[in-house]
């Protein structure tokens, strides 16, 4: 069996890493060179809208994926009517554009945070005073890692927000005063069966995330599965998805979601009997999902623009390194570290110590 995967980066990478072992073998169409799954499967080095790559795609893959959202629409309209393409294009179209996909989390009653479309400093000045301040401006598509966004704080921020947006389609929200940032990852197959991880809980910095851990008994646990499973149905979903929540007044309203398997769901490689990268592909080729249950307490942290001294990292018991092969930048995701321990004392102990020696090397 083949996976064809658009984009050749970490989730491509951690994909292919889970797959091997089942025998399976992957395909990579990513414009960068120097993609960091290629050394685990061939590597198709151009754009994802070269028709000649993309043919050669379809002639090769059994079935197609993607690790990112941002697939052009003609890419994910050429694969679906030439080959099996999951999850649906239609998941891809929706969390492409956050006026769309807050429409769609609404028609589902599922809460998000009031919202509006703006498409130009006179509409974004017009709907302000029903939103009161602080807002957040984010441009409808495009928008990953808290970029293509920013908070106003006054009526005096509209217009820096808007010349720094470049006048893009764009959605003010109500800044929600979270108590915490919770997802949840679920994986549907091709038969519709459907499992659900644990709660994970994140922490951003500079709308990059930093650490998610994973929560398991958490009591909003069930209303994030009610509420992700109607996402799912909705949009005959195959593959893994996570839904991010900020959690207000013990409640669960949604920020976005991510049609593929999701940096806060690393943890699952070591801290769940199947990881989500594993689920994926068991979802996408047809096969019985396997088991989310936690195993021990577990929590990732991120590497962001440069990896710490890999020894120190090591030093620290049930420490796992998981680093990407990627060259360092400025706010560049290079690595994880994910920790596994029998106790959630010794959870919280390895977490200090890894964001201790993430903090030091941090370049975001
Ligand atoms: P996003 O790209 O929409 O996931 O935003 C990145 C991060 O910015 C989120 O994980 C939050 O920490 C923060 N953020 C985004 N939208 C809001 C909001 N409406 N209210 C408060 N914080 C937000």
């Amino acid at each position: 069996m083949k996976i064809g995967i658009l984009g050749g980066g970490q989730l491509a990478r951690m994909m292919a890493l889970a797959g091997i072992p089942l025998g399976m073998e992957f395909i990579f169409l990513e414009p960068a060179a120097e993609a960091c799954a290629a050394g685990l499967g061939e590597h198709l080095h151009g754009d994802y809208n070269d028709p000649t790559l993309l043919a050669e795609l379809v002639k090769r893959a059994d079935v197609v994926t993607y690790e990112f959202e941002n697939v052009p629409a003609a890419t994910a309209e050429f694969l679906t009517s030439h080959t099996l393409v999951f999850p649906p294009a239609e998941a891809l179209a929706v969390a492409q554009d956050r006026w769309i996909e807050k429409n769609f989390l609404n028609h589902l009653a599922i809460p998000t945070p009031a919202y509006a479309a703006v498409n130009s400093l006179a509409e974004l000045t017009q709907v302000m005073p029903s939103f009161g301040y602080p807002a957040i401006l984010k441009s409808r598509t495009q928008g990953y890692d808290g970029k293509g966004q920013s908070v106003l704080h006054t009526e005096h921020d509209l217009a820096n927000a808007w010349q720094i947006l470049k006048g893009v389609p764009a959605i003010v929200e109500a800044f929600i005063p979270f108590e915490r940032e919770v997802s949840i990852i679920a994986a549907r197959n091709r038969s519709h069966e459907i499992v659900f991880y644990p709660l994970s809980e994140n922490h951003h910095r500079k709308g990059i995330l930093r650490t998610a851990q994973c929560l398991p008994n958490d009591s909003l646990q069930a209303q994030a599965e009610e509420l992700v499973s109607r996402l799912l149905n909705a949009l005959d979903y195959v593959g893994v998805l996570a839904l991010e929540f900020f959690v207000v007044n013990n409640q669960l309203m949604a920020n976005e979601f991510a049609p593929r398997v999701h940096n806060s769901g690393h943890w699952s490689i070591e801290g769940a009997q199947i990881s989500q990268f594993e689920n994926h592909l068991r979802a996408i080729t047809d096969l019985p999902l396997g088991s989310t249950a936690p195993v021990g307490f577990s929590a990732m942290i991120n590497f962001i623009g440069a990896l710490p001294d890999i020894k120190q990292v090591l030093t620290i018991p049930n420490a796992h390194l998981h680093s990407y092969n990627k060259k360092p930048r400025k706010g560049r995701k290079i690595a994880h570290a994910c920790l596994r321990t029998f106790t959630a004392d010794a959870l919280q102990d390895g977490i200090e110590k890894l964001r201790a020696l993430a903090d030091i090397t941090d370049k975001s």
